[in-house]
């Protein structure tokens, strides 16, 4: 295993073990919940948008290492962005996993680039993006339970 990989395997280790913005949210303006019933994973995400600001983030659930670490990864990234830049970093994250280039891909991804190398495994891509459809559902308001499927 080379360098790169290997921190990007400790970063998911890490963010499964430790996830950061784990908890509840009182104030929260949108929240809705995701399941994705191939691997169990379940995720309530809590949104506080303001003035078409996503100001903070915060998730509880339980899942395995990578649906815990990406909706870490995903609330790190994504504190201080507009609703519009939440929704494009989820179009290059799920062109990074499914495959697709974009343009000027890496630079765009930061960390989220952790998770590249799931796109070899087909039923772990759901796991990983099980969070950002929950926070396109949030987003959209809708009280639906985001599904993978
Ligand atoms: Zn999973």
């Amino acid at each position: 295993m080379d360098d790169l990989r290997q921190l990007y395997q400790e970063t998911i280790l890490d963010h499964g073990r430790r996830p950061r913005n784990f908890g509840a949210m009182d104030d929260a303006t949108h929240q809705a919940d995701g399941y994705n019933p191939l691997c169990g994973d379940k995720v309530h995400l809590y949104l506080k948008v303001n003035d078409g600001v996503v100001e903070e983030l915060k998730f509880e659930g339980q899942g395995c290492a990578i649906s815990t670490s990406s909706a870490s990864l995903m609330t790190e990234a994504l504190k201080g962005r507009s609703v519009q830049e939440a929704r494009d970093l989820f179009a290059r994250v799920h062109a990074m996993l499914t495959g697709k280039q974009l343009d000027d891909m890496a630079g765009k991804l930061g960390k989220l680039a952790v998770f590249e190398g799931v796109k070899k495994y087909p039923l772990r891509v759901k796991c990983a993006t099980l969070a950002w459809h929950t926070l396109e559902n949030a987003l959209a308001g809708g009280g639906e339970v985001a599904k993978t499927e």
